[in-house]
């Protein structure tokens, strides 16, 4: 691998590009807006061709193009880059953010590096007026830097997602590649089921996100009642879960899907005030001699969601070949 190569595997190890916004970054892109006093700051992660904003404010853009990326040379040093005057700097002066909207004139941006030496990103601070910054503010932000990155690290090692109690992720994997490899050692049956909500956009759009966020809360608080003790729920992604119930066929697991789905559609929380209803799309499958990886069993529940939300969604659909032939 190139360096370029391994800096981008770093910046994609943390699974944070295209994820929404959250409250720990959003404090810290707050925090250095006041301490800076500037009208521009954004937290970054510079991927092989993008740059991408973890937590903006002041200004729209969410998404720039790596060439036209001021950080894109933060990130080939160690400690903050400071341009006073972005116009008289020729690197700089031609930037299509310096020539056009905004007018940025004044970056400082500090790099975000990885204890393995990687530059990831950036927390910078922007403003469309010429200014300079103290060697002491500088600091503070190479250490707002820092805090970033360990927010970042922390989350690798989280093993339960912290807005809903679900496991993480990762947790989740190596918690499925456990229980598959026990049923295929004992010949014992194991279900599992995909769970995404349905136009869970229209949600947020409607009631705001931090409704949404009690949506996710509430959802993983039912599959919890209503599963067994060794079921296990991971959050895959945004609204996205799972559920492993082993022992259990995939009958079995349809029936603890169509409860779930019940439970969600239902939810007298979710009832009185929510028009469209809260509810649920759920791809079954089970494991069977031919699935062969953890991998395979999730794609297979993954291709019966797909049929779930295709067929109208509050819905539970079961894997089938003739599934696995259409999509194919
Ligand atoms: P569909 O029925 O096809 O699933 O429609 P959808 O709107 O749910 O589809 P999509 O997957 O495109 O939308 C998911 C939305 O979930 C977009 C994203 O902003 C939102 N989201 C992801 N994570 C979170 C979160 O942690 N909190 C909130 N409130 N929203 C989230
Ligand atoms: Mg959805
Ligand atoms: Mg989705």
């Amino acid at each position: 691998m190139t360096s370029e190569s391994e800096r981008v595997a770093a910046v994609r190890r943390y699974e944070l590009l295209d994820t929404p916004a959250e409250a720990p970054f959003d404090r810290i892109t707050r925090l250095a807006k006041l301490i800076f006093d500037v009208p521009i700051v954004y937290l970054s992660l510079i991927d092989g061709q993008r740059q991408w904003m973890k937590s903006v404010r002041g200004m729209k853009e969410v998404e720039l193009r790596r060439e036209h990326s001021l950080c894109n040379h933060t990130i080939r040093q160690t400690f903050p880059m400071v341009i006073p005057d972005l116009r008289a700097d020729s690197r700089f002066a031609a930037n299509p953010l310096v020539t056009g909207a905004p007018y940025l004139r004044f970056y400082a941006g500090a790099p975000l590096r990885t204890a393995d030496g990687h530059s990831i990103g950036t927390l910078c601070c922007l403003d469309t007026k010429v200014r300079s910054i103290t060697g002491q503010n500088a600091e503070i932000l190479n250490d707002l830097a820092r805090i970033v990155v360990d927010e970042m690290d922390l989350r690798l090692l989280a093993t339960v997602d912290s807005l809903t109690g679900a496991m993480t992720r990762r947790a989740f994997s190596d918690a499925l590649n456990r229980s598959l490899a026990l049923a295929k050692r004992h010949d014992q049956e194991l279900g599992c089921v995909m769970i995404d909500v349905d136009n869970f956009k229209l949600v947020n759009d409607r009631y705001g996100h931090p409704v949404g966020d009690l949506v996710l809360q509430r959802l993983v608080a039912i599959c919890k009642t209503t599963l067994r003790a060794s079921d296990f729920v991971g959050r895959l992604g945004g609204e996205e879960f799972a559920v492993v119930l082993p022992l259990t066929s995939a009958s079995a697991a349809m029936t603890a899907a169509e409860r779930l789905r019940k439970g969600i559609a239902t939810e007298p929380t979710f009832v009185p005030f929510m028009a469209p209803r809260i509810t649920a799309s759920f791809g079954v499958a089970a494991y069977d001699a031919d699935v062969m990886d953890p991998a395979q069993l999730l794609k297979r529940a993954d291709l019966a969601l797909y049929a779930a939300k295709a067929n109208g969604r509050n819905q539970c659909v079961c894997f089938t070949e003739s599934l696995a032939a259409q999509a194919a």
